[in-house]
């Protein structure tokens, strides 16, 4: 196993236990695109950063839905969201600015800093540039608040020139660049099921490959009809087995049928079952038994030894009435 493949899992692994934690809190569960720095845009998923593509792979196996998008700004150039701003002295274009209070000398129209209007007695000030005594707000002077002053050139200005500047240094204009859209993500159906049976198909896909079998958990399996579906455990062999964990709750015949049709569709293989207890009998009975093995328990977390043993017991028959 490669150890990018091993940290893939673990996001997987960190992926579901959340989901299943945050999904019993009732917390809605969404994911925005981000800007990280030097990456790029990200998902940030329970915790842990992923590259959009990685998102997007979730996506693709269904996990994810598309619930909106957000655009980015893009780099002209470069095509990188990785942008800042750059405040430039619009007339030296110089970087080295500040920002500070204004004040200005109607009489003159000199506009400088308020503190080089300042002095001794409180109220009253003096233009630096012609000497001028100013007392009267708004008659003498003007304090038109917050604006920039260049220490290069000494220009004084309010607004700055705005520039974006992307991480290889490329400078965009704003109305020059362009719009990515990227997808809001949020849980699809199939990540809610799945995260529901999640722990306990972990710990099963544990116990089952310590017998030494080939074990896949939550796998794409492609049907001959060429449906993909996904499989909680699935066992490698000659057949394979596909390890279904049925909810708690299932009232109808959907259940039944859907896994009836899944494992006559999946070539090679046989299905095993784990039903609840409290699972109806009239039910029970859609399931195909050539194709399928059921095993009953009351209580799944309690049950695992009894469900190991059970289903190595069925891959010793099935095996056995192959040869
Ligand atoms: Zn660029
Ligand atoms: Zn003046
Ligand atoms: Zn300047």
């Amino acid at each position: 196993m490669s150890s990018d493949f091993q940290k893939l899992r673990l996001v997987d692994v960190h992926l579901f236990s959340s989901l299943y934690d945050a999904l019993h809190r009732g917390e809605p569960v969404e994911f925005r695109p981000r800007i990280r720095q030097g990456i790029g845009i990200i998902y940030e998923l329970f915790g842990i950063e992923v590259p959009e593509e990685r998102a997007r792979a979730y996506y693709e196996r269904g996990l994810l839905e598309v619930a909106g998008e957000i655009s980015f700004p893009l780099c002209t150039v470069c095509r990188t969201v990785c942008l800042h701003v750059v405040l430039k002295c619009p007339e030296c274009n110089s970087r080295n600015i500040e920002k500070r209070e204004l004040m200005i000398h109607y009489d003159c129209g000199y506009t400088g800093r308020f503190e080089e209007f300042q002095t001794n007695s409180l109220g009253v000030y003096r233009c630096p540039k012609c000497g001028k005594e100013m007392k009267r707000v708004g008659i003498d002077y003007g304090r038109p608040g917050f604006g920039f002053t260049c220490i290069d050139c000494k220009a004084v200005f309010q607004v700055p020139l705005v520039e974006i500047e992307c991480e290889k240094g490329h400078v965009n204009r704003i109305q020059q660049l362009e719009l990515r859209k990227c997808p809001v993500y949020r849980l699809s159906e199939e990540a809610r099921r799945i995260s529901e049976v999640f722990s306990i198909v972990e710990t099963m896909a544990r116990r089952l490959e310590a017998l030494g079998l080939d074990v896949a958990t939550f796998t794409r399996i492609t049907g001959s009809s060429g449906v993909i579906y996904t499989v909680p455990i699935y066992v490698r062999g000659d057949p394979s087995l596909v390890i279904e964990i049925a909810p708690e709750r299932i009232t109808d015949e959907t259940y039944p049928i859907l896994m009836t049709l899944k494992a006559a569709d999946i070539p090679n293989s046989t299905m095993v079952i784990v039903l609840p207890a409290s699972f109806r009998p009239e039910l029970e009975k859609i399931f195909n038994p050539e194709k399928i093995r059921i095993i009953k328990v009351d209580d799944i977390s309690s049950s695992v030894d009894r469900i190991i043993g059970e289903i190595a017991r069925i891959i010793g028959v099935v095996s056995h009435e192959r040869h």
